[in-house]
């Protein structure tokens, strides 16, 4: 059995730290918010090279609040991929502004930078960029783009934590974690929304999120808007504000996991690698764009026959999963958005796309059998 993603033997690995840190958390008599929460703040702050790190309730927050703290709300409209999680689509409704749907370059999947002209309108506001599976979206273009037209850019960075935008053709060591001194993931629009849900890169046990910033403005108004509109108990300074915190268990948790971070990621690209190798002329692998890092948080292949291969790889006992099977404007829910054949590039990829097993855990054996079901498929 190779299951997509094992989260048991991360614990099992980090067991005696990560239960020191919730017993000093336990016997602190503190559970939401303080010192551990701040300690964490700053921690990724560091990691991330921004001066703003506030902290939220899920990345789902993450992304709606930065969106009203960069003031954008009713009237406005936002651009956004229709190939992401639901997410960053409800982000843009919460906030009050309306999405507007750019397809995606089918080579990473993420948005198409040579189709934001045509979406343009008097009230486009923002760009709201996904990098999806652990790429970076073509931010260079995404961001002149912006700067021509007077846009703020969020970016969803939830797939994405130590992802790197590099110049073209900076070498990475497989394997090793990176040192190179690009700036990484959520750290090159206005703000960049992270999730800290279990299964991400950089996972709690439970919900969590936060917002990075280089903007003062912007952070502050983020802790206002999470903590119910106020700085000063009792005393609220913003209408509609929201309850939106980090436990500090989460973030004890939290603190132990991030100085293991850029090690798993690695980790995780040595397997993308041997996924590479083992697969590659076969099904088509995912396309590592010269100005990336990816960190793989999902090994996403293409196959004609997705449903097929799914269904071949769970009777070998091999777990995959679809990320994911419609695009934003093709869910009952969101119709309304576009209509059918619109979004042509993110249409076939949801009937194509499959992720295979992918966490820094995998042994080669492992590894190796995906590759070895895959084939006696492809
Ligand atoms: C996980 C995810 C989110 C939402 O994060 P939560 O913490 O689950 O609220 C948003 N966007 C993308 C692309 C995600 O993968």
């Amino acid at each position: 059995m190779v299951p997509i993603l094992d989260l048991k033997q991360e614990y099992l690995e980090l067991k005696s730290e990560i239960d020191a840190a919730i017993e000093r958390v336990l016997s602190s008599g503190g559970f939401v918010g303080g010192p551990e929460v701040a300690a964490l703040e700053s921690e990724l702050a560091a990691y991330l090279k921004v001066p703003h790190v506030v902290t939220c309730g899920s990345g789902t927050d993450a992304l709606f609040i930065a969106l009203r703290a960069m003031g954008i709300g009713p009237g406005d409209e936002v651009i956004t991929s229709p190939f992401t999680f639901i997410a960053t689509l409800e982000a843009i409704l919460h906030a009050g502004a309306r999405p507007v749907l750019v397809d995606i370059d089918p080579q990473h999947y993420n948005l198409n930078p040579a189709l934001l002209k045509a979406a343009l309108t008097p009230r486009t506001r923002a760009i709201l960029p996904v990098h999806l599976y652990g790429q970076v979206a073509p931010m260079q273009e995404i961001r002149a783009f912006a700067q021509q037209h007077g846009l703020k850019v969020l970016e969803d960075a939830a797939q994405a934590i130590g992802a790197r935008y590099c110049a073209a053709g900076c070498r990475h060591p497989v394997g090793q974690a990176c040192d190179c001194p690009h700036p990484l993931a959520g750290t090159l629009g206005d703000a960049g929304a992270f999730s800290l849900y279990p299964t991400k890169n950089l996972g709690a046990y439970g919900d969590g999120g936060f917002i990075a910033t280089q903007s003062e403005s912007i952070a502050e108004e983020s802790r206002l808007l999470a903590a119910h509109g106020s700085r000063v108990r009792y005393h609220h300074v913003r209408p509609a504000g929201y309850t939106s915190r980090l436990d500090a268990l989460q973030a004890a948790i939290l603190r132990v996991k991030l100085p293991y971070l850029e090690t798993w990621n690695a980790r995780r690209r040595e397997i993308a690698q041997m996924y590479h190798q083992g697969l590659k002329n076969k099904v088509q692998t995912p396309c590592e764009m010269p100005y990336a890092l990816h960190i793989y948080h999902q090994y996403t292949i293409r196959h004609p026959e997705r449903d097929r291969l799914a269904a071949h790889l769970k009777d070998q006992g091999i777990g995959s999963s679809v990320h994911y099977p419609l695009p934003a404007h093709l869910q009952p829910a969101y119709r309304d958005l576009a209509p059918e054949g619109t979004l042509p590039a993110a249409e076939t990829a949801a009937r194509e796309v499959l992720s295979l097993p992918m966490h820094p855990f995998l042994q080669e054996a492992q590894v190796e059998a995906v590759i070895q079901a895959v084939l006696r498929y492809a």
